[in-house]
Parts: structure tokens; sequence; C-alpha cells
């Protein structure tokens, strides 16, 4: 057990990785719970604290993408997405080295990169000259932390250090793609980068998952429960939701709307003005929040989808099933 502190010491996150522990860090998608992923032992305290299984690989985190092929062999579709997209929030899966080691990967021969867009990671990955493996700084299964006191909710004492980097500007995870031998791109997981720019980019659309074989359909990034708060929610038309649970007490997460048939107190509009950003960046906030306070359900609405509306909808969807599997 630990006495978990938080703080901007950078000198300390750097020594504690060093030292083959874990540190909670910054980024701009959520903050991620992260180790040397070049040190298996260390990587393994990453699935102890957060009790995550062994068999759900962890993304890398590099300072640059000039370090990609250290680590991975790169393609040039997957270069191009590099150049146009790090540092940002896009994780490609490439061919790994034998550098990487198989507790990083689940034992696969590929590996999840990416170049986080946060000051203070970057400033700590140049510092401890080796990659991060980080995944989401929360209990498996639950809603991802935007914010240091979000993890040290669910992490106390499991921890030794929160680098404190703000709130999380993005609030949603990483997308995640492939390019795969044929020059397609795969689309693993919606996230932070809206699909609709990397379409433009690419000039064609993304294979989305369900046209695509079942490929690793145990990774989290594609658990059908997921990202889920301990209080019951249901996504659907909100005004017949409220209806259907009348006899209950419930809190609503809408986008830009309010129900004049629900007190305000128990509404949470993620964006008045309508930007999908702005709601992607408040809604594991308020899905933490809810949970917090005593309601029988939660009842969300159906977000455009369009943009990371799409995303928004993905994480709503797993939101709602309960039973972790
Ligand atoms: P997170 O749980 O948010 O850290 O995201 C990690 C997710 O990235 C995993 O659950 C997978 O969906 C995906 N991922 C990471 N590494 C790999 C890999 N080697 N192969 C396939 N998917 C991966
Ligand atoms: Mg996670």
């Amino acid at each position: 057990m630990f006495t978990t502190e938080i703080g901007t010491n950078i000198e300390k996150a750097s020594n504690l990785l060093q030292e083959g522990n874990v540190v909670a860090v910054p980024t701009e998608t959520v903050y991620g719970l992260a180790a040397n992923a070049l040190n298996p032992a260390a990587v393994a305290k990453i699935f102890e604290a957060k009790n995550r299984p062994y068999f759900n690989p962890l993304i890398i985190h590099l300072a640059s993408v000039n370090e990609i092929e250290k680590y991975a062999y790169i393609d040039e579709i997957s270069m191009q997405l590099a150049n146009e997209f790090m540092p940002g929030p896009l994780t490609l899966l490439l061919n790994k080295k034998n550098i990487v080691p198989d507790m990083v990967t689940a034992g696969s021969n590929k590996v999840a990169i990416r170049i986080p867009d946060h000051p203070l990671l970057i400033e700590l990955l140049h510092k401890v000259n080796f990659p991060l493996a980080a995944p989401s700084a929360n209990a498996f299964g639950y809603v991802s932390p935007v914010t240091s006191q979000h993890v040290l909710q669910g992490l106390q004492g499991k921890i030794p250090y929160i680098l404190d980097g703000g709130k999380c500007n993005v609030g949603l995870e990483s997308t995640i793609v492939e390019v795969n031998e044929n020059g397609e791109t795969i689309l693993h997981r919606t996230g932070g980068l809206a699909i609709e720019t990397i379409e433009i980019f690419l000039g064609k659309p993304l294979i989305r998952p369900l046209q695509q074989h079942n490929l690793s359909p145990q990774t989290s990034g594609q658990l059908k429960s997921h990202y889920a708060t301990t209080t019951p929610l249901i996504q659907g038309n909100v005004t017949e939701l409220i209806q259907q649970n009348s006899d209950k007490k419930v809190g609503i997460i809408s986008f830009k709307n309010q129900y004049q048939q629900v007190a305000k107190q128990h509404q949470f509009v993620l964006s008045k003005n309508g930007s999908l950003t702005e709601a992607a960046q408040n809604l594991f906030d308020v899905m933490r929040h809810l949970d917090t306070l005593d309601y029988d359900i939660i009842l969300a609405e159906n977000f455009p989808d369009e943009g990371l509306g799409k995303a928004i909808n993905d994480r709503l969807k797993r939101a709602q099933y309960t039973q972790k599997d």
C-alpha cells in the first residue's frame, strides 16, 4: 500500500518510473497509469493496480514520431497518419519490434503507439528516456479519469504518485486505427480524433469494426461493457425513458437541451452551445458526478451520430452493460 501523493514534480515522477514504479500521468485524452514499457515487472504493476486482465494490451506513449521506428515497423500510410495527427488523440496499431515485451501487447505481434499532446507528459517522456505503457488510470471497467481527483478516487493507496496536469482537454480515449497489408485503414476504437477527420485526410472511408472480422474482441477498446457507472445507465429517447421510469429517481445526461418533466438540478447538459468537442470534455466528469449522487438510474440521450458524437455514443452504449465481461 502507498500513500498516494498528487503534485507537479516531474523529477519525482521520473525517479519513481526509473525505479520500476507506476505513476498516473496527464494526457490530452484521459489520465493514464504509466510504467516503463520496456520493464515487464513494472508493467505488471499497472495490471495489478487497475485490476486489469492480463489479456488486455496496453498503448505505449512516445515523445515524438521519430521514435516510432525503435519499437515498430511502420508502413507509408501509417507514417502519413502519424505526421498529420501526432501528437494527438490517435493511436496506431503497428507490427512490433522485439524490444517491446509481450506483457505490453498481451502476446500479440502488434503494438499500439501514441504520441500524447500534453506538455507535462512530453517533458516526462524526455526525462525518463523510455516509452511509457499506459492504460487509463482507473479501476478496470469504470469510467476513465479526466482529473487528478478522479484518479485518486479510484486508485488511492494503490499507486505512489499522480502527476497533476489539470483537466484533460479532449476527455475521451484515443481513436485506434490500423493500416492492413492491403493499405486499408481499420477503425479499432472511436475516440478523441473524429473519424471524418481521418477519412478526409485519407480520401476514403475507414473500415468499421462491424465490417471486419472478429479482431481481438477481448480487448477493452472493444469490450461490450466498459466505461460503466455503478448506477445503471440507459441511453435512448429520454422523453420516453422519463415516462417509463416515473417511479424512480433519475439523473439525465443530455447534449444541449433540458426536459421539462424533470427538475433542473437532476439534469446535466454537456454543452449548452451544442459543441460535441465540449460535450466530450464533460462526458466522463458528468458520468462520475452522477454516480456519486443518489439516483436509481441515469438516462442519457442519443448524441448526434457525427464527429465526436460517435465516440460519445460508443462510450454511453458500453456504459449500459453492467455485467463486466
Ligand atoms: P485503454 O484500455 O484505453 O488503454 O486502451 C487500450 C486498448 O487499445 C486495448 O484495450 C485495445 O483495444 C487496444 N490495443 C492496445 N494494444 C493493442 C494490441 N497490441 N492489439 C490490439 N489492440 C490493442
Ligand atoms: Mg481504460
